[in-house]
């Protein structure tokens, strides 16, 4: 691999030269705020960053990583926890300035580019009152986590996010510009659905989309002795909820130290009052509540947390059930955790995902109930090591209830490649790495949760 120092003037001067876009090497005004990675845990230098503006660009960026001999990371929304989108000493190909979103109101299908955040994505799709079920930070990439699955506040109603992807053009090492559709290398948009950024850089995804304009959405947080009762709530009510419902929890801290329960409903039904949500106010220990009718904007604007502010460690797995056991486990963890901020993320994968088949998409975990995450962030870097421990330990108290590998959208750099095969099963995980041997056989794109070629 190449070094830094290795990249001459020249070398420089001739990729700005040959791109539509612009470079940044270190010591450029924006090269700073251009490495900056969501989780600051992460804090690398790139020798150059190729800002693209077109497939043309993209396909340029590679050719010159490749005969450079640079390591290449491919950058979305930057939010990855483990901080594929940046590289010590190579080349960063970033997307960013690839934000476009056209919407086809009729055809209802989304356009939308490599870079674009799910801000982007939803202004564009809701001005049409339309919607995909997408992440539920705004500053998320779309295209990245929509290669990675895609959980979030229509999950129930509409399925994972990769569900929903019916088109793709890629730029790939091996063949340059393909594209992927259920009639045109149908195997490779099955392993998009999944598979991540392993056989190509996204320049453009084409989403299905749903009728959509106002949720009844929010939050309701519950603290003190009631957090455990109001867990169980949360349990039972998605348990018997239909598809209209959405519903995630995480436990939290307080300031007083003490854990706490959030829970975010997302109901789209036609009941101005369902007896779902009737349920879970009704749970002991509420505190605050938001839920009310909005926009679909306002209800994505729910989580907001600041860009590159935090460290970062997240470890999870999906699990069948969460047994009486285990939630004792989890509140006695957050006990432990000592201080705000950090939680315990539970996700829902009851309806949409599992009205899909199986066989469309490469991900494996469908039959899973939730997606359990520990998620440890604080800001001193002197509490790396606290806070990794308390992360690893607290999955290790979930792993016996684990069904697969974890999501791979939430995985740390450090997860072994058995867990990224377990998060497909070995029959999807072989023909993913027939897939890369294919469209990357040198495995040029192996900052992702890496599927080796065969
Ligand atoms: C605050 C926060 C909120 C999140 N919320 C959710 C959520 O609600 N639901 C959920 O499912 N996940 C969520 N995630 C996880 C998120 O889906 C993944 O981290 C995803 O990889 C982020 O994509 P990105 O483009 O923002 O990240 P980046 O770090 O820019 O990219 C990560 C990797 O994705 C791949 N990639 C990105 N763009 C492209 C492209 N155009 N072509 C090919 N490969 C590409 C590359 O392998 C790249 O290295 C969240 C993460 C954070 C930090």
């Amino acid at each position: 691999m190449a070094t830094e120092s290795d990249l001459t003037d020249e070398n420089l001067r001739d990729l700005r030269g040959s791109l539509a876009g612009d470079v940044l090497a270190p010591g450029d005004r924006e090269y700073d705020r251009a490495r900056l990675c969501f989780n600051l845990l992460i804090d690398r230098r790139p020798a150059v960053i190729a800002r693209c503006v077109s497939a043309d660009d993209v396909g340029t960026a590679l050719e010159f990583g490749e005969a450079q001999g640079l390591e290449i990371a491919v950058r979305g929304g930057g939010h990855n926890p483990a901080g594929h989108c940046a590289v010590d000493d190579g080349l960063v190909i970033d997307l960013s300035r690839m934000r476009n979103v056209e919407v086809d109101p009729e055809a209802r299908i989304a356009r939308s580019e490599g870079g674009a955040t799910w801000l982007d994505f939803d202004s564009a799709t809701q001005a049409h009152r339309l919607v995909t079920p997408g992440g539920v930070v705004g500053s998320t990439g779309v295209t990245g986590l929509t290669l990675g699955g895609g959980i979030g506040h229509l999950t129930a109603q509409f399925g994972l996010t990769c569900d929903n992807l019916i088109g793709a053009e890629l730029v790939t090492p091996a063949e340059g510009v393909v594209l992927a559709t259920e009639d045109e290398n149908p195997e490779l948009l099955w392993g998009l659905r999944g598979g991540g950024g392993n056989f190509g850089v996204g320049t453009l995804i084409e989403m299905r989309l749903h009728p959509l304009e106002r949720v009844v959405g929010g939050k309701l947080s519950y603290s003190g002795d009631g957090v455990r009762e109001a867990l169980r709530t949360f349990l039972e009510v998605d348990s018997r909820a239909g598809n209209e419902l959405s519903c995630q929890a995480q436990l939290v801290l307080d300031q007083s130290q003490t854990p706490g329960l959030e829970v975010a409903p997302c109901y789209t039904g036609s009941d101005g009052e369902p007896e779902e949500l009737a349920a879970l106010r009704s749970a002991p220990g509420l505190v605050s509540d938001t839920v009310r009718e909005q926009g679909f904007l306002d209800q994505q604007r729910i989580f907001d947390p600041g860009y590159g502010v935090d460290r970062n460690y997240w470890k999870g797995h999906f699990v069948r059930e969460l047994p009486d056991e285990l939630i004792e486990r989890l509140i006695e963890r957050m006990t432990l955790l000592g201080r705000p901020p950090g939680e315990i993320l539970i996700e829902s994968l009851r309806g949409g995902p599992k009205d899909v088949d199986s066989d469309s998409a490469a991900l494996g975990y469908r039959d899973a109930a939730f997606n359990v995450s520990v998620m440890a962030s604080w800001t001193d870097p002197a509490h790396d090591e606290e806070g990794i421990a308390w992360a690893r330990e607290t999955a290790a108290v979930i792993e016996p209830y684990s069904v697969s590998g974890g999501y791979a959208n939430y995985m740390q750099a450090d997860e072994p490649l058995g867990r990224v095969r377990a998060a497909f099963g070995p029959a999807s995980f072989a023909r993913l790495q027939s897939l890369k041997s294919r469209y990357d056989p040198d495995n040029v794109l192996h900052r992702n949760q890496n599927i080796p070629p065969a």
